[in-house]
């Protein structure tokens, strides 16, 4: 397995209601969804009467045949891409998750973690519950299948009144799908309209691929209700300060995508900009770490007037596991997805732009390359601030302990990596750059968590006991 250092969204969630060719256009929004989940994806639909699922474990493009479509009949359809974390990446926990509760088939996809998830479940299961997966989100179609509310709709708004934490999810019933957002609004989800139908995405580049148009954000708080051609907004949970994800514009989301109002692109350029007067050098040339340092690099660039070239070349045709040879090869893993071109490096005083450090492993191992492909200096800046809490909202950001800026200051993390100097960003200069100072949650890089973060470990995925789960999917 090549192991990547970098953080990892947990999900992306694409709907469509009332729409012709609902599983394809489903299927092209989770393709375009991909970046937030490679381990499983699914896709349910209706035909009004039944709900019909289809998912699996690997990418979008590989469980999805044509004729794994077809048998996605009906008008609408909902689908979701996975990434789990550490040791539960299994097919029992992919999502939509469906179920046949007394209430009739529902289906659920969510991008988020619950903070309370794992008291409510022990609840739950002391009153007689059994789940089928280790995944949060199950815990919110029992609260809605044990609920007395007299409609499902009410069923719904209660379950997410007693859930805490981040969700911006979909539940999909065989005439209507009903999309909410927590009250910070920590994930993004928006709405648009692709012929007479309304489409929600966890992105808007999953929309600009079906042509369908933005039309705006779901608000946080906010539940909607969309049946055929009409979309009735509620706002029936407690208001409370927005806390929106700052790494979705760091690093999750697409450049190309619109993200809290803001093209992430612009807010990487800017974060650039940001750096070059924070973090100056004298230096030959900027060059991005593939892909997501490139949008800051060229905004680094353009503020210092130190051309920009692009001096690491990546491989985007890997797939999730890579067989080494037996004999040992060096920076292995990096290399073969990070290729240096050694005529741009060489002999150069190179400022390397990238958009984080975790561990500080694959930071190393790229220097490493820099170095060995003849650089004479090297200068990395990161458009972040050291990373030092876990997140508990939907983020797999390692323990407290592993991440390296917990416990090495930047001189100490600038030796360890190799580098000749090392600046991170700050945080004023990143809400700068998003140009919102209130509205935006940092708490992995200040511990200061904007809503109960749970008993201080990541809840999206229980442990279970070992046993035969085979049968589970
Ligand atoms: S803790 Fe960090 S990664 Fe998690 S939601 Fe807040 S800003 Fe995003």
């Amino acid at each position: 397995m090549i192991h990547s250092d970098k953080l990892k969204e947990e999900c992306g969630i694409f709907g469509i209601v009332s729409h012709p060719d609902a599983a394809r256009m489903a299927y092209l929004g989770i393709y375009a969804l991909q970046h937030r989940g490679q381990e499983s994806a699914g896709i349910v639909s209706s035909d009004r009467r039944r709900l019909h699922l289809e998912k699996g474990m690997g990418y979008v493009a590989d469980i999805f045949s044509a004729s794994r479509l077809e048998r996605l009949r009906g008008t609408s359809a909902l689908g979701h891409v996975r990434y789990s974390t550490a040791g539960e990446s299994a097919a029992w926990n992919a999502q939509p998750i469906l179920i046949d509760c007394w209430r009739g088939p529902i289906a659920l996809a969510h991008n988020g973690n619950l903070t309370n998830a794992a008291s409510l479940r022990h609840e739950l299961e002391r009153d007689g519950a059994i789940f089928h997966s280790t995944s949060d989100s199950e815990v919110i179609l029992h609260l809605i299948s044990r609920s007395r509310r007299r409609t499902l709709q009410e069923a719904f708004v209660e379950a997410l009144r007693t859930v805490e934490g981040a969700y911006s999810l979909a539940l999909m019933t065989p005439e209507y799908m009903l999309v909410a957002r927590d009250p910070h609004g920590f994930r993004p989800l928006s709405v648009g309209r692709v012929d007479e139908s309304y489409v929600i995405a966890s992105e808007t580049c999953a929309f600009d691929l079906i042509n369908a148009e933005y039309i705006r954000d779901v608000q946080p708080g906010e539940i909607l209700r969309i049946e055929e051609d009409t979309l009735e907004p509620q706002l029936p949970l407690p208001k409370e300060q927005p806390a929106f994800c700052i790494f979705e514009h760091i690093y999750f989301s697409r450049p190309d995508s619109l993200v809290f109002g803001r093209t992430v692109n612009t807010s990487r350029r800017e974060m650039g900009k940001h750096l070059a007067r924070e973090h100056g050098v004298e230096a030959d040339v900027v060059v991005p770490v593939p892909d997501s340092g490139v949008s800051s690099a060229i905004g680094y660039s353009q503020e210092s007037g130190i051309p920009l070239e692009f001096g690491l070349i990546r491989n985007h045709y890997i797939g999730r596991t890579f067989i080494e040879p037996k004999q040992s090869i060096r920076n292995f893993g990096v290399k073969v997805k990070l290729n240096p071109v050694r005529e741009i490096l060489r002999d150069k005083r190179i400022v390397l732009v990238d958009d984080s450090i975790v561990r500080g492993t694959t930071s190393k191992k790229i220097v490493q390359i820099v170095r060995s492909a003849g650089a004479k200096e090297i200068h990395v800046r990161i458009t972040a601030p050291p990373i030092v809490s876990p997140c508990y909202y939907g983020i797999d950001i390692p323990t407290r302990h592993e991440l390296i800026a917990s416990t090495k200051s930047v001189e100490e993390i600038c030796q360890f990596l190799g580098a000749d100097s090392l600046g991170y960003l700050s945080l004023d200069a990143v809400l700068k750059a998003v140009q919102d100072s209130r509205n935006y949650c940092s708490a992995c890089f200040t511990g200061r968590y904007p809503s109960n973060a749970g008993n201080g470990k990541q809840q999206g995925l229980f442990e279970i006991p070992e046993r035969d789960r085979s049968s589970s999917e």
